[in-house]
């Protein structure tokens, strides 16, 4: 079976063409620009071709057009005609409490998608865009819906509530929904494969530090708190996120600078997190750089981001009543062998005892703390595209 998977955000639609059965990814690539100019990389993984293109692209549809004719083409294509397309599957942020799975996409989940929206401005639109695209492109084609907040809704009320009065939640929808989902689901999957036990049995906290960070607590296979909210500005500093802070300091600053609403909400997500602390990057490849030739600010703005991941696993090892394994995925997680020890490192109290040389790899499968840590640390590289076309083959096939 082939199924293209689509990630479309507001001016660019990632996508991958994969057998979710033998895992083999034809084809993949970007489209960028879109509404701008338009700009596609193509790769093929078989043969380590990379080819890149100018293709105007003033709306969604054109840029999968150009993804289709590069699937199709006779130089760098890899399939012959469009029919050989059997689903898209398609990433969505935000569900809402509407869905708690994937789905597959007919007029009711659409209509139930445009209700999303005021939950995920920025990021619905985009998503909703990418589907009429493929939609116009591919009318016959079924398309499957999997939702970034799904994995979370198995949260209990306790975690999920705000402590603000109850009709916000009653008639606002105001709760906590995390996102991620489709990448904690995945890595927690893989960690109880990789110890060799059934994920009901285990306690598992997933560690998901890219350039947006989320930190899950999944027992028994499924999510029970998350430290991303009502929104994915929450939890811990990212990139440019702030993650929580005092509302308090809203009005504080928006009184103080004049700011509106709209400049506050800006700064909290485009200028804040590691970027805000140290002014030099939101990359944590420059940030160690820059904390390496004596830059402070650097330097704090790694230890405050890995010490509030590191609260976060004694929390959620304290929420679940104990912790089997502590999974690291995404670009820091994957790839930054010292922020992953300093945030498991001073942690035997608990049961964990990394290994430094076991620690010392990137982006591969591998138990990083020590043969006789009680807790298992793991580094498990995340696939959120196969579990979209796993679920997307699993739902067409019904
Ligand atoms: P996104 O949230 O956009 O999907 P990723 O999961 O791809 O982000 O993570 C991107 C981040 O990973 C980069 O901003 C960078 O900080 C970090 N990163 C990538 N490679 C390394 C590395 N070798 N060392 C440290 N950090 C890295």
């Amino acid at each position: 079976m082939k199924v293209l998977v689509i990630n479309a955000g507001s001016s660019s639609l990632k996508y991958q063409l994969m057998d979710p059965d033998t895992e083999e990814v034809f084809a993949k690539g970007l489209c960028e620009r879109i509404g701008i100019d338009g700009r596609l990389t193509h790769k093929v993984p078989a043969t380590d071709g990379k080819y890149e293109f100018d293709i105007p692209m003033p709306t969604h549809a054109e840029a999968i057009q150009a993804v289709l004719d590069a699937l199709t083409s006779a130089e760098h294509g890899v399939i012959k005609s469009m029919d050989e397309i059997d689903a898209v599957g398609h990433r969505v942020v935000h569900g809402g409490e509407k869905f708690a799975g994937s789905v597959k996409i007919d007029q009711a989940v659409m209509d139930a998608l445009e209700e999303c929206i005021p939950l995920a401005p920025l990021h619905n639109p985009a998503n909703i865009t990418g589907i009429r695209a493929c939609q116009k492109v591919m009318p016959n084609v079924p398309m499957v819906g999997v939702f970034d907040t799904a994995f979370h809704q198995t949260m209990p009320a306790k975690s999920y509530i705000y402590a603000l009065p109850y009709e916000y939640y009653e008639n606002d929808k105001v709760r906590r929904y995390g996102f991620h989902g489709t990448s904690h689901k995945y890595v927690a999957g893989r960690a109880a494969a990789m110890l060799g036990r059934p994920i009901e049995e285990l306690k598992i906290i997933t560690c998901h530090l890219g350039n947006g960070s989320s930190v899950s607590a999944v027992d028994g296979g499924k999510s029970m708190d998350t430290s991303m909210g009502f929104t994915p500005l929450a939890g811990v500093p990212m990139g440019t996120r702030s993650g929580d802070l005092d509302a308090g300091i809203l009005e504080y600053l928006m009184n103080k600078y004049g700011y509106d609403i709209k400049e506050m909400l800006n700064i909290l997500n485009k200028k804040s997190g590691v970027q805000g602390i140290s002014g030099v990057s939101s990359d944590f490849r420059d940030l160690e750089t820059a904390a390496k030739e004596g830059n402070e600010r650097a330097a704090l703005a790694l230890e405050a981001f890995q010490y509030s991941v590191k609260k976060l696993v004694g929390a959620y090892a304290a929420a679940m009543g104990g912790v089997d394994a502590i999974v690291f995925t995404a670009g820091v997680g994957e790839n930054d062998g010292p922020t992953r020890m300093a945030i498991a490192s001073g942690l035997e109290f608990m049961g964990v005892k990394m290994d430094a040389e076991a620690n010392n790899v990137r982006g591969k499968e591998a138990v990083i703390s020590a043969a006789d840590s009680k807790v298992k640390v793991l580094l498990i590289p995340t696939n959120e595209e196969l579990m979209i076309a796993r679920d997307t083959a699993e739902i067409v096939g019904k």
